[in-house]
């Protein structure tokens, strides 16, 4: 403690050291081949307590490095402190598959990430901090909804077992950003993009605009929960079946019910649909992003239900798009380009059922590569009657539907509940 103590206050009178001072220039110990495999590819190392080591721009822990410094901040945590990854290794293999050293293939997360420990042990060892930016453990979940058959989730002891809980492998992945690869993905200069990057957080991240040696950037966003249905080793392999749903962040719905939008029925009819793929000797996959209300943030999608509602003619599936555009400026800020690098880190070639009717999805998945034999809409039942504004405004502007595409003059016609009517 008291050792401690005289670290914590060694660390508040110390020097600030300025990341674009021009004396960390120089390429450094540890330069990084991106594309490379691990050894060759070199550590990437985003600690804060050995500013030389560092490789990249930012800090490990997407959006939670700002809660570690309140915790350093408020004396909870040793800034030294480093993580003891004794019996952190993932619960089962992943990779490496051939798409990780595919150039330009995975330019948004560390497809070693999971394998720090093990690739790296020796530089760990020797002193060196680094920290996985992907772990990947099992769980067991409990789903309410289907205690009702009408799901169709059947008992298989295995997969669901007695009593209806569901075995799952799950992964946990921090964003990995490979600047020149994401401004490519973008269609834009990595200089503009860098610029742009450092502009619009406030400047919060100097080395964006000073460091054009450092390629890799840990942005401080969410990153990516995936569960995996049955046996892991299915997902890559493309003589078994795939059933894939791709689901951004709803809060609302998600964890909370609420009858908006299709999000949770469409997750759970997801859930359900992969339990039953796997219980067919096939594979089910949720990747569950972080970009809650498409990715403009949760204030934001509050603000337009009330611009949606207290508009003239109430809120009508005509003037969807048009009032979140009011709002935010951009009708959506999730951007899929992204989007299948964590597919492509699986290794899947082929998604047989994507239980998604997003055209942007889609288009971004195949665009990529990747083969996708049915699109699964969601059935009509579990479409919440105040979530048919946003459903039908979605279909008219491109989502996929087997049905006939809603016309301007049929949007008129779907309207939602009221300000007054909750
Ligand atoms: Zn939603």
């Amino acid at each position: 403690m008291l050792l401690w103590g005289k670290l914590m206050s060694t660390n508040r009178s110390g020097h600030i050291r300025l990341t674009s001072h021009p004396g960390h220039r120089s390429p450094g110990r540890y330069p990084l081949r991106w594309g490379a495999a691990a050894r060759e590819r070199g550590p990437i190392i985003g600690t804060v307590t050995s500013p030389n080591d560092r490789n990249v721009i930012g800090a490990h822990g997407g959006s939670y490095a700002l809660y570690r410094a309140l915790a350093v901040s408020s004396g909870a945590l040793n800034p030294i402190a480093r993580p003891d990854l004794t019996n952190t290794a993932p619960v089962v293999d992943i990779g490496p598959f051939p798409q990780w050293s595919e150039p330009g293939r995975i330019v948004s997360l560390d497809p070693w990430g999971h394998r720090v420990a093990q690739d790296f042990a020796e530089e760990i060892g020797s002193g060196l901090d680094l920290r996985p930016s992907i772990a990947v453990t099992k769980a067991r979940l409990t789903i309410p909804e289907f205690a009702s058959k009408a799901w169709g989730v059947e008992t298989d002891g295995e997969i669901v077992r007695k009593g209806g809980d569901i075995s799952v492998t799950k992964a946990a992945v921090d964003p990995v950003w490979h600047l020149p690869g994401i401004a490519e993905r973008f269609k834009v200069s990595e200089d503009k993009l860098r610029r742009t990057l450092f502009e619009q957080t406030g400047g919060i991240y100097p080395e964006l605009v000073t460091r054009p040696d450092l390629s890799v950037f840990l942005p401080p966003i969410g990153g990516i929960t995936l569960y995996i249905f049955g046996d892991p080793s299915a997902v890559a392999d493309c003589k078994r079946t795939l059933t894939c749903r791709v689901h951004d962040e709803c809060n609302g719905s998600d964890v909370f019910g609420s009858d908006i939008c299709t999000c949770r029925p469409y997750l759970i009819h997801g859930i359900a649909e992969c339990v039953k793929d796997a219980q067919r000797g096939g594979a089910g996959l949720i990747v569950y992003n972080r970009k809650e209300g498409r990715a403009l943030g949760e204030v934001t999608k509050f603000l337009v239900y009330n611009a949606r509602k207290r508009q003239e003619g109430g809120d009508q599936a005509a003037t969807y798009f048009e009032r979140t555009e009011c709002v935010a400026g951009v009708q959506d800020a999730r951007f899929q380009q992204l989007m299948p690098d964590v597919l492509h880190w699986l290794g899947i070639t082929r998604i047989d059922r994507l239980v998604s009717m997003s055209n942007m999805k889609y288009d971004a998945i195949t665009e990529s590569g990747i083969e996708i034999g049915e699109r699964v809409p969601i059935p009509a039942a579990l479409v919440p009657p105040d979530a048919q504004v946003e459903l039908e405004a979605k279909k008219a502007a491109g989502y996929y539907t087997p049905e006939t595409t809603p016309s301007a003059e049929d949007l008129k016609a779907v309207v939602g509940r009221d300000l007054n009517e909750f």
